[in-house]
């Protein structure tokens, strides 16, 4: 295992929830760790083992105050520059819609040391809490990973509908719930089924995992009906339908 050293900062990805999902270097790094930026989405089960370290939560929350990314950076970069092991911690994977391309930008340009530990992402891991197979050979050989509002908390302006209801046989959805009217409205004015099945996944892997299965055409009002909500995947693809033999939780 590399050695975490003074000043540095590494980004770690948390995983969807269960610990037992989280890597080896992530959990040598909680454990060595001084301080620990957090974003909301990471599990108290995972933050158990970051228990010698000071926690600071930091992160975006969707459709909540949350501290500006330029904060963010600005205490990595302080934290490090006083010689302490950061670990940034993020749930799923840094790179999966999580800003971590940014933060890591900031780090560089302060000429801190910097490492990343990737993490299993909701829309593979997640699923698969579900019995969802982002992909299976005998029903899709793509799949699109979509985010279901850009940052000024409207619907991804510039996104092709229509294109994307062609271009993979499953399209998982992060940060979607409360755009699920208008997305599954434009993907069936694309041309995609209305019956098409859809499945939500509320905070996979954990404890409290509830699934929802419905179709694009009944989704809102299924939604509705079941009160399930963030943090949630939404999985798009006839693909969903091997849960009925593959859910396993
Ligand atoms: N970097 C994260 C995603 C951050 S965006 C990752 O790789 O998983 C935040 C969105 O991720 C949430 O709105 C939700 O769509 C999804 N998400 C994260 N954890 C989840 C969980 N345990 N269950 C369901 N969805 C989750």
């Amino acid at each position: 295992m590399k050695e975490f050293n003074k000043g540095e900062v590494w980004l770690v990805g948390a995983g969807p929830g269960d610990a037992g999902l989280l890597t080896l270097h992530a959990v040598e790094a909680l454990k060595a760790a001084d301080v620990v930026v957090h974003d909301a989405l990471v599990s108290a089960e995972v933050l158990d083992y970051a228990a010698g370290a000071e926690l600071v939560l930091l992160g975006k929350r969707g459709g909540q105050p949350s501290p500006k990314q330029p904060e963010i950076n600005a205490r990595l970069i302080a934290e490090a520059k006083a010689g302490k092991r950061v670990v940034r911690l993020k749930g799923g994977d840094p790179f999966m819609f999580g800003r971590g391309a940014e933060e890591v930008l900031a780090l560089v340009a302060a000429g801190v040391r910097f490492r990343i530990v990737p993490g299993i992402t909701a829309g593979i891991g997640g699923l698969a809490y579900a019995g969802i197979p982002v992909t299976s050979r005998d029903v899709n050989s793509s799949v699109i990973f979509l985010t279901g509002h850009d940052h000024t908390g409207l619907s991804p302006e510039g996104i092709d509908w229509a294109a994307v209801g062609k271009a993979a046989g499953m399209i998982v959805l992060y940060m979607a719930m409360r755009h699920m009217g208008e997305i599954s409205g434009k993907l069936i004015a694309g041309g995609l089924a209305a019956d098409t099945p859809v499945s939500v996944v509320m905070r996979a892997s954990l404890p409290e995992m509830q699934v929802l299965d419905t179709t694009l055409e009944r989704a809102v009002a299924d939604i509705e009906k079941s009160g399930i909500g963030a943090p949630a995947i939404v999985s798009i693809g006839r693909g969903n339908l091997l849960r009925e033999q593959m859910a396993w939780v």
